[in-house]
């Protein structure tokens, strides 16, 4: 069970997936108004929000927006709710920050199994003071070490930094540029060829957690939300 906020204006969409997720032993709150479930977001802490993106007040978009910069709402996921051609790209990349997306007409089933893998997400990772836990990799923050299968791995201080951007990101697609920004800070003499190339590197002495860093074609690189969707 889990608290499902949905911001959404049409009447039969909100009550389908009301009545659903109520069925499905959700606490639900509902709001057809922008404002109104920024607000709510704020106040209920959601574990999940669903997100239209066409809003009378305000567009899901910036409601998006804000939710991600919010302290308080930052980490809660969000799944937009768009109609077929609208801005999709737009509306799952890092811009919005957006967790996940479906496109209507969806199926109510195809969105239970999409709220149920981003819930078990939510939960997935062990941090304690022995550090990170994600499958078979285990890493030290402070003591900047990490292990695979219980054997460490040797890796530059620069590496250590693009696994531990990648993992404290996980499922969100990171473009090069952004990493550039933000594991070596802006250069004028690396291109984004340098991540590329880090990034193949780093995969290869992960040896068998190479699969958590996935490439996205033509945009960057994402470190998956769970050791699961890396064997999968
Ligand atoms: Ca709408």
């Amino acid at each position: 069970m889990a608290r499902i906020l949905i911001i959404e204006d049409e009447q039969d969409i909100l009550s389908v997936l009301e009545y659903n997720l109520r069925q499905a032993g959700h606490d639900v709150t509902t709001t057809r108004s922008g404002r109104e479930g920024l607000k709510l977001g704020k106040e209920l802490h959601p574990d999940l929000i669903l997100l239209d993106l066409m809003l009378p007040d305000l567009s899901g978009t910036d409601v998006c927006k804000q939710l991600k910069e919010a302290a308080a709402t930052r980490a809660v996921p969000v799944v937009m709710l768009t109609a077929r051609g609208e801005e999709i790209d737009r509306v799952v990349g890092f811009e919005l920050g957006a967790d996940d997306y479906v496109v209507k007409p969806f199926s109510m089933r195809e969105l239970s199994l999409r709220i149920q893998a981003i819930l078990r997400r939510g939960k997935a990772p062990v941090e304690s003071e022995a550090g990170i836990e994600f499958g078979v990799l285990r890493i030290d923050r402070e003591a900047h070490r990490v292990w695979v299968e219980a054997a460490e791995i040797e890796l530059t201080a620069l590496e250590f930094r693009l696994l531990v951007t990648l993992y404290d990101r996980r499922n969100r697609v990171q473009s090069r540029s952004a990493l550039l920004d933000d594991v070596w800070g802006i250069q004028a003499d690396i291109t984004t060829r340098t991540v590329d190339t880090h990034v193949k590197r780093l995969r290869e002495k992960l040896e068998a957690a190479r699969d958590y860093v996935e490439t996205v074609r033509g945009v960057g690189y994402r470190f998956v939300g769970t050791p699961e969707e890396a064997t999968a």
